[in-house]
């Protein structure tokens, strides 16, 4: 059987008589759990974050060591399936979860070693980026990542990975060392700079398309483990002039500081918000000290930023970055409720777009939050023919994180979440984070992962170790042709 994206050569579908000839291949070689839809596991291992995906695959299994990986790239290959890989679930579009075929489930593989003096640290592929901070918390390190502990890493970090700390470190990508991989043959490889160099190039913002990675080694920072940070929180009717005065310090800041705005639908109770103000619409801005949380200069940095426009609350605080910061807005973001969203560069946050994100953001029904986010800093150090990941030049990425429980509100949330990013064309840049592609912007996957040129190098790293396009459950890459 050949393996190309088109519909002709569809998978087999996936009856009981093919699950149990799946379950004898893999018997002896996989040690992890089959996960069929009888098992009492399978409602559970088929949720992802996204509640709008509602996926039924035909057979999971959850992999528990490179060797399981194995026998399980083997089988799907053998059979003519083409696996979707899951670590954290957090895809938007829910690329985790196959739709009536096979899924490997990677959180069998969560294991993290730290290695302080070499300031090196492993993580299995199925790792979280809660699990990396907590190893490294205690010994004064960072791995730069993203900005709650439920993502998984392998989706992050292979689609490019920014965070609180991409401004003095880059993106986690950025911090890649090695890679042990499962090709699409079976065979397991190491990826280095000096071994593959045009795989860890490619691996660098090209996503889940060339194999399984089984454990990823970092290059960690120091840091912490106390971080400093501000907080303030404006009324609706302060908002825009805060965003304004937002917009003209960002380009001015140090890379040793992080400071995101929140267009908050409802605050949540967090330890800075005074009760009468938890669930009311407000902005908050959150600025890190990204060095010693001490410092004389980040305690007035930080006092100032917290300060801007005419808060009604300001509050400067050291919390302990793993367990206090990085958790900060977990529980808004849980899994399990209906998530839209849409991310746009900003190429400029002139006063007339201020004004119109504010004045969707004052009436907007559903619940969740705008971000205008802050990048720049080390982001910009990579040249970017380096890496796959690209737009490595915008100073803000603006994201509608949009969240509602009833689906009889998707048509009409959706539409109101799309009709805005519209509204914002003229200043927006262009490309797309290719990690917050959704599953109604499938024509930008090009666009996504950089434009034709770098989609065409990606095509010709692809062709090298995945030919027959085995992983093409993702924001694919086809193979180029031969010649
Ligand atoms: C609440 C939330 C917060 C987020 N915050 C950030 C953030 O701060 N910074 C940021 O950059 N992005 C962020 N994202 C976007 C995030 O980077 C992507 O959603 C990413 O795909 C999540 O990775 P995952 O492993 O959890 O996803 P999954 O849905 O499990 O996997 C996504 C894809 O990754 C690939 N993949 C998974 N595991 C492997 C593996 N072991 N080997 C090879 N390929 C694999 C597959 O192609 C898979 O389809 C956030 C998303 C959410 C939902």
């Amino acid at each position: 059987m050949s393996l190309t994206s088109s519909d002709a050569d569809a998978p087999p579908e996936m009856d009981d008589e093919l699950r149990m000839r799946i379950a004898d291949q893999l018997a002896g070689r996989f040690k992890g759990d089959i996960i069929g839809p009888d098992h009492p596991g399978y409602e559970a291992a088929r949720q992802v974050w996204n509640a709008m995906i509602d996926r039924r695959p035909g057979l999971i299994l959850r992999c528990t060591s490179t060797a399981d990986v194995v026998a399980a790239v083997n089988v799907a290959r053998g059979c003519g399936l083409y696996p979707s890989l899951r670590c954290g679930g957090h895809n938007v579009a829910g690329k985790a979860m196959s739709d009536g075929g096979l899924t490997l489930d990677l959180s069998g593989l969560r294991e993290v070693t730290v290695d302080a003096a070499n300031k090196l640290v492993s993580v299995g592929g199925g790792g979280r980026l809660g699990d990396v901070d907590a190893a490294v918390a205690g010994h004064g390190l960072i791995v730069p990542a993203g900005i709650m502990s439920e993502t998984g890493v392998a989706g992050l970090s292979l689609g490019g990975g920014i965070g609180w700390f991409s401004r003095k470190h880059g993106l986690t990508c950025d911090q890649f060392v090695s890679l042990e991989m499962v090709l699409a043959s079976g065979e397991v490889i190491e990826v280095t700079a000096d071994e593959h160099p045009d795989l860890m190039w490619a691996l660098k913002g090209g996503g889940g398309n060339f194999g399984v990675v089984t454990r990823f080694t970092f290059r960690a920072q120091e840091f912490g483990p106390m971080m400093r940070i501000g907080v303030s929180l404006y009324d609706v009717g302060d908002a825009a002039e805060a965003l304004r005065e937002y917009a003209a310090i960002v380009p001015t800041l140090p890379r040793t500081v992080g400071w995101h705005a929140a267009l908050k639908h409802d605050m949540p109770a967090l330890p800075f918000v005074p009760p009468e103000l938890v669930g009311a619409r407000m902005l908050m801005l959150v600025a890190m000290w990204l060095d010693d949380a001490e410092a004389p200069d980040g305690v007035e940095l930080i006092d100032r930023l917290s300060a801007i426009g005419q808060p009604k609350v300001t509050a400067t605080t050291v919390l302990p970055f793993a367990a206090g910061v990085q958790k900060l807005i977990d529980k808004e973001f849980e899994d399990g409720h209906r998530y839209y969203t849409k991310e746009a560069h900003v190429a400029q946050l002139a006063d007339e777009a201020i004004d119109k994100l504010v004045d969707f953001w004052s009436d907007m029904p559903m619940e969740g939050e705008v971000e205008i986010i802050g990048l720049g800093g080390a982001i910009g150090d990579v040249p970017e023919d380096a890496t796959a990941f690209s737009n490595r030049g915008y100073l803000l990425w603006l994201n509608f994180a949009m969240r509602w429980d009833d689906p009889a509100c998707d048509a009409d949330y959706m539409g109101r979440t799309r009709a805005i990013v519209r509204d914002l064309e003229p200043w927006v840049g262009r490309g797309v984070y290719v990690n917050m592609l959704n599953f109604d912007e499938m024509d930008r996957v090009v666009e996504g992962l950089g434009g034709p040129e770098k989609y065409a190098k990606l095509g010709r790293v692809k062709a090298q170790y995945d030919p027959g396009n085995l992983f093409r459950a993702n924001y694919n890459i086809v193979p180029a042709p031969a010649g």
